[in-house]
């Protein structure tokens, strides 16, 4: 017969979302979540649309008109929206190292936001790191949020930053120094996935690989398929080279979020989306790098908060990608495999 210990210990070897025996309560709140979640994707499949999840957009929380996002979502049919706060330096000063955001997300609009925790960014993270990391691992423990992210380990501006003038957000820190090992190991132990904004570049990819070694249970999402800001750095990324990846790391995922094929990083002048041809088709070698892994992409519109009011453009955009791929791994790229990522079972 098992002995209660035996039985804890075997329970807590699973991931966070399928254990914690005290948190019933919590799981309870889980399922009612997932049922809302259902019903909204499902309204949608049956109207003849195509919903997706997305699952990587950000904000600033106290700027965030929640209604106006909310009914973009019903307009364009998009089913979940995973929208990380970033924690600003206003909000930092004033001592935040945790913003609720989801809490109030939910609180209105509980069929349509995933709890996400905060943007893993300057000065929370940098600044503060033991706290801001010690908030986002307690939200998961009290099951608050389901993900984590987006953290910045290698980030170079970003095109409206350089357009403002802001080139300060040019962010390196190593994978595999004692942040990237944190977020890892607490992945693992939890089964709790993360997303990583991480610059391709030829010598980041060998520190990645060896943390995806050590930490082969990490549910890692990689944001930013193929978005290269300086094609000369990055030799070795190529379809072959991720397909190779997600061959050797069986909870590695990359999320969808890029820009058009006339999106064009300002600091390099190139076009960064290396998904596109120049005539605007998906190239053949990533197209069938997708439908060869369909279950490990993830479709995210990658909204922030100096861009949350272009979500028709960024929806548009986004639906243009989705639509070249085959019709089935549309629907595995849109939403389920969010789901299984999310849940640890098939959307049905
Ligand atoms: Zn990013």
């Amino acid at each position: 017969m098992m002995t209660r210990r035996r039985f804890i210990k075997i329970f807590c070897a699973l991931p966070l979302f399928v254990c914690l025996p005290g948190l019933a309560e919590s799981i309870t709140g889980v399922a009612t979540l997932k049922d809302g979640y259902a019903r909204r994707l499902k309204k949608i499949l049956a109207a003849g649309d195509l919903p997706y999840i997305d699952i990587e957009s950000s904000c600033n929380s106290r700027k965030l008109d929640i209604e106006f996002v909310a009914k973009r979502m019903d307009r364009l049919n998009i089913g979940l929206m995973a929208l990380s706060a970033d924690i600003g330096h206003g909000q930092f000063r004033d001592g935040v190292v945790f913003d609720p955001l989801s809490e109030r997300l939910l609180a209105s609009y509980p069929d349509r936001f995933i709890p996400v925790g905060n943007g893993g960014q300057s000065p929370a993270l940098t600044e503060a790191t033991d706290s801001f990391l010690d908030a986002q691992e307690a939200a998961v423990r009290d099951r608050k949020i389901l993900l984590l992210g987006e953290y910045e380990f290698r980030h170079y501006p970003s095109p409206r930053q350089v357009k403002r003038g802001e080139l300060d957000r040019d962010v390196q820190l190593p994978i595999d120094g004692p942040i990237g090992h944190r977020v890892f190991s607490f992945s693992e132990k939890t089964g709790v996935p993360f997303q990583i904004h991480y610059e391709i570049e030829d010598e980041l990819l060998a520190p990645l690989e060896q943390m995806l070694a050590q930490y082969p249970k990490a549910r890692v999402i990689w944001c930013h398929l193929a978005q290269i800001r300086y094609i000369e750095r990055a030799s070795r990324y190529t379809p072959t080279y991720v397909e190779a990846l997600l061959n050797r790391f069986p909870n590695l995922y990359f999320d969808t979020a890029f820009g058009d094929a006339n999106s064009i990083y300002p600091l390099s002048n190139q076009r960064h989306a290396r998904v596109w041809a120049n005539d605007g088709a998906l190239l053949p070698a990533w197209r069938d790098l997708i439908a060869a892994c369909p279950s490990r992409f993830l479709s995210a519109l990658d909204l922030g908060g100096d861009r949350i009011e272009r979500i028709v453009e960024y929806d548009q955009n986004h639906r243009n990608f989705l639509k070249r791929l085959p019709a089935q791994v549309q629907h595995q790229v849109a939403y389920r495999n969010a789901w299984s990522l999310l849940f640890g079972e098939e959307f049905a």
